[in-house]
């Protein structure tokens, strides 16, 4: 018995040069070796499906299927994926007016759950039985948790500076993990060479088409969330962009669908940290490719990312969205986080404390006001990263 899905992926494009390749076939990049970006029959979308009979399916990003490229229900590998709420900080702001969306409730605790379940689910459907990749984190998890639910093996290289609670569920959760002493462009040169010997797929970001849909659904969901409108304003931490690149991608195809009440998007903000902000440097250069960026460093490691190969689609969204790219540094990012924990109850990950060091310094500047509805992602749960020691001794055979 097949089971599969009705599917509207039409082809592959280049997100560069827009040269179709053919779509359920193996690919990696595009010919021009850029990311490639998949393609639907969004007519045929439009006039067979309806927007709130897609919503009211159960919870999690697997409901958005008709924009997604799995076919074949098998390969949908679900780890009890749920909508992530919207929490407004709203004991700092007006309330409503600054609300964070808050990824770390996903499986694995990140929001590297939706764009890893994609590719893993893509690779299974078409045939490849052993993927590897380079992390700084939370991508080795996500894909060691999906892949080992779908029997597939895998092999993550991450740098030997990771943080062990990484390491560690990467390992736990099926993964076999190397601690490599190189940067992750190291790592990722070196699972280039062993899918260049036919040992495994190379799943590092955006280097397959996938991972970019499941971050799509991050966009969807928002828009299903806010009533189908969209923010004023969009703050993503920004490593390789797989995220803010998936959302734009899903405004256009929802613009498309003719599924928003107001097609008025937002300005997106590529957020990075003062220690390695490769596509704030370009986007304040007025240029579109960015330099890599050299002695990363910042302890928010979702964004210590010196070379993003989707930097132009990053800068392009940016741009065309009427955004603007900021960096913040790590005692900024240090004092948000712990703001946000003590007055609002919601323990971010850095790199989600770091939009809201960025929606700080935006309001401060002008770029942001008052009245305006933003929405920062925090993409990972707090729990997973290293926190201030704490506790005051107390001897209770002598209590003061
Ligand atoms: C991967 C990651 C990011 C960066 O996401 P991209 O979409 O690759 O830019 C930000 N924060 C955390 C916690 C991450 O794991």
């Amino acid at each position: 018995m097949t089971r599969t899905y009705h599917n509207f992926l039409t082809h592959l494009e280049c997100g560069l040069t827009g040269e179709r390749h053919e779509a359920r076939r193996i690919h990696g990049l595009s010919k021009a070796g850029k990311p490639l970006l998949a393609r639907y029959d969004l007519e045929a979308i439009k006039s067979s499906t309806d927007r709130d009979a897609i919503w009211a399916r159960d919870t999690g990003f697997w409901k958005w299927r008709e924009l997604l490229p799995v076919e074949d229900t098998r390969n949908v590998c679900a780890l009890g994926e749920v909508d992530t709420p919207l929490i407004g900080l709203n004991t700092l702001h007006s309330p409503g007016t600054v609300i964070v969306k808050d990824e770390g409730r996903l499986p694995t605790g990140s929001f590297k759950a939706r764009g890893l379940a994609l590719a893993v689910a893509m690779a299974k459907e078409l045939g490849l039985d052993h993927l590897a990749m380079p992390t700084n984190g939370n991508a080795g998890s996500a894909l060691s948790a999906y892949a080992s639910r779908l029997g597939m093996q895998t092999t993550i290289v991450c740098p030997d500076d990771t943080p062990a609670i990484n390491i560690e569920e990467t390992e736990l959760q099926g993964a076999k993990v190397y601690k490599a002493n190189g940067l992750i462009n190291a790592c990722g040169a070196w699972v280039k060479a062993g899918a260049d010997k036919g040992l495994w797929f190379d799943l590092s970001t955006l280097k397959e088409p996938y991972r970019i849909e499941g971050k799509k659904t991050m966009g969807l969901e928002l828009a299903a969330q806010m009533g189908w409108t969209l923010p004023d304003v969009i703050f993503y931490p920004t490593g390789g962009g797989t995220g803010l690149i998936g959302m734009w991608k899903a405004f256009d195809e929802l613009i498309k669908l003719g599924w928003l009440e107001k097609n008025d998007l937002p300005r997106m903000v590529a957020v990075q940290a003062s220690g390695c902000a490769p596509i704030v440097r370009a986007y304040d250069a007025g240029v579109r490719f960015a330099t890599p960026w050299e002695d990363a460093h910042t302890f928010a490691a979702g964004i210590r990312v010196p070379a993003a190969i989707g930097d132009f689609l990053i800068l392009d969204a940016v741009r065309d969205s009427g955004g603007f790219a900021i960096a913040v540094d790590d005692a900024a990012i240090e004092a948000a986080r712990k703001c946000i924990a003590q007055k609002e109850g919601l323990l971010l990950c850095p790199e989600g404390a770091a939009t809201y060091a960025a929606y700080l310094a935006a309001r401060e500047n002008g770029q942001v006001s008052s009245g305006e509805r933003a929405v920062l992602f925090n993409c990972a749960t707090g729990l997973k990263y290293p926190m201030p020691e704490a506790g005051i001794a107390l001897n209770l055979a002598n209590p003061a």
